[in-house]
């Protein structure tokens, strides 16, 4: 009721001869409030939900022979997202079936599989912002020869049989790999709180 009255007074102060358009503008204050709110409420839901995307990114037997995990995992801390589960394992034929069991009918499948069984793999899943496009713009094409220079592929390969690199394609397969590579207690939920680090340097400076 106070805001309202103060908001009247503000009104008139600005335009005293007209009732009308002081009328008009007070009816819609209430509900400009209350849907103004709800709308900002609404954002930083979507945002934060946003914020949380995740993505299942794994170097390739090729990848780890040739020591370029941690080049690899530079770029994606670099960029700015959060690792959240990382795991190094000898994949079993069953599992790589099951992630790659939408290529079963690809003249290079059981190639494929040979490749991805051929040495250890090093899998993670990364959080952020839209990582799900980002990581797939960062990785490059699957042709490292049609691969932009800058690009994971662009930079450490030359052919599409030794890439280096997988990254999920979309929100429902990053969903079914992050299930089908971890399990729940495997990832990791924690914050990026840079002031509480600055804060606890300090407390222990003192
Ligand atoms: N692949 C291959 N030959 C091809 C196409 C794909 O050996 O002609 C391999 C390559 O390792 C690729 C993987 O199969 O990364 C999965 O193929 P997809 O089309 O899903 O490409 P990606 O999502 O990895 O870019
Ligand atoms: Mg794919």
């Amino acid at each position: 009721m106070l805001q309202r009255r103060l908001f009247h007074t503000i009104l008139q102060h600005f335009y005293p001869g007209n009732q009308e358009t002081t009328k008009s503008l007070l009816s819609g204050f209430p509900l400009a409030l209350r849907y103004g709110h709800r709308a900002a409420w609404n954002r930083s839901k979507s945002s934060s939900q946003d914020l949380r995307e995740r993505t299942l990114v794994a170097v390739k037997p090729d990848g780890v022979q040739r020591r370029l995990v941690g080049q690899i995992i530079q770029r994606f801390e670099q960029r700015g997202f959060k690792l959240v589960g990382l795991k190094m394992l000898q994949a079993s034929e069953d599992l790589l079936s099951e992630h790659y069991c939408e290529l079963k009918m690809k003249p290079f499948y059981h190639s494929l599989l040979r490749y991805m069984t051929s040495g250890p793999v090093v899998v993670m899943v990364w959080e952020g912002h839209n990582v799900i496009q980002t990581s797939r713009t960062m990785v490059g094409h699957t042709n490292p020869a049609e691969a932009q220079s800058g690009t994971v592929r662009g930079d450490f390969s030359i052919h599409v049989s030794r890439n280096v690199v997988h990254a999920s394609d979309s929100v429902e397969g990053a969903q079914k790999e992050i299930q089908l590579w971890f399990k729940e207690k495997d990832l990791l939920y924690w914050d990026c709180d840079q002031t509480k680090t600055s804060d606890q340097t300090k407390t222990s400076d003192v």
